[in-house]
């Protein structure tokens, strides 16, 4: 499939990275069908797309009268079924293999046989994903960066039965909605959290060994190295719980000891503090 011919694209799962995705295809004009297991969250998601909208025409980047035309493009569907006349699709589902091998199944007997199926997953295998469908050279990686509206990278990743037309396609795709595409083959972590998540984790061994505060550590980074937000913000931004299952992927899928999670990181995260979103992580935020 070229990607002329794409004109509607289901996304599966409506959640953080889901919404953002309806939200950048419709936002330059793609049909897009939204699918999720039940209708609250994908209320919510149309909500979250709305919200983000406003932001846009606030910042004069969007028309005011162009949000009811971006949004009448997002049809939300708790049946899968409706996906059926998508021409190219994202599966966002949450990071679990045996959600993702359900979803897979389902979406590869209902789309066209033509159809390519994109994975947004930040650590699964992308050549295991393919291998679970009947169409491994029509599968390929879309990595979209959180928050999708306002992160201008999508690594395209290549499964190693990603087919040339799938990839070319999929990198064009990407740079239709604005997005600035890199090529990375399938590897543990991919490139992005390959090289950020060591760093966050050295970040914690250096709180963990006294080395420095985390205040300290953000500082050095953000003044001495120009990085927008220091690795530890980052980790509570991202979640400390999603770092640690990152480390993990390392560690299991190259090898190398020096991708032993920080015992810190562990320690955090068995007492419940994931970063932001539990109110506590190597900051502690306002709820
Ligand atoms: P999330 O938990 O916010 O959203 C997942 C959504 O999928 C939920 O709304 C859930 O109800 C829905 N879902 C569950 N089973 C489903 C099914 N059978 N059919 C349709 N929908 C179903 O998760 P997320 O943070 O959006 O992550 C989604 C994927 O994106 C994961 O693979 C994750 O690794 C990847 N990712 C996340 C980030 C991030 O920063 N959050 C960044 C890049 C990639």
């Amino acid at each position: 499939m070229t990607t002329e011919q794409i004109k509607t694209v289901a996304v599966l799962g409506a959640g953080t990275m889901g919404n953002g995705i309806a939200h950048v295809f419709a936002r330059v004009g793609y049909k897009v069908i939204l699918s999720d297991v039940e209708q609250r969250f994908l209320d919510r998601a149309l909500d979250t797309i709305g919200k983000n909208l406003d932001r846009e025409i606030k910042k004069g980047k969007l028309a005011e009268a162009e949000k009811e035309t971006v949004l009448a493009r997002v049809k939300p569907s708790a049946d899968m079924a409706a996906i059926a006349d998508a021409d190219f699709a994202v599966e966002a589902v949450p990071e679990k293999l045996e959600i993702k091998r359900a979803v897979l199944a389902e979406a590869d007997r209902i789309l066209r046989p033509e159809v390519i199926i994109a994975s947004n997953t930040s650590s699964i295998s992308m050549t295991t994903l393919a291998a679970l469908t009947k169409r491994p050279d029509r599968f390929v990686g879309m990595h979209f960066m959180n928050p999708v509206p306002v992160m201008v990278l999508v690594e395209v990743i290549r499964a190693l039965q990603t087919s040339d037309g799938t990839f070319a396609a999929t990198m064009e795709l990407a740079k239709k909605l604005g997005k600035t595409p890199v090529a990375v083959n399938d590897a543990p972590g991919f490139v992005s959290n390959r090289v950020l998540m060591p760093l966050i984790n050295e970040a914690a061994y250096c709180v963990m060994e006294g080395v420095a505060t985390p205040e300290a550590v953000d500082a050095v980074m953000k003044l001495g190295m120009n990085h927008p937000m220091g690795p530890l913000e980052l980790a509570d931004f991202i979640g400390l719980d999603v770092c640690l299952d990152v480390m993990r992927v390392l560690q299991e899928g190259l090898g190398d000891p020096k991708y032993r999670a920080c015992p810190l990181l562990k320690k955090y995260v068995a007492a419940g503090w994931l970063g932001r979103k539990s109110g506590r992580g190597f900051y502690e935020y306002a709820r």
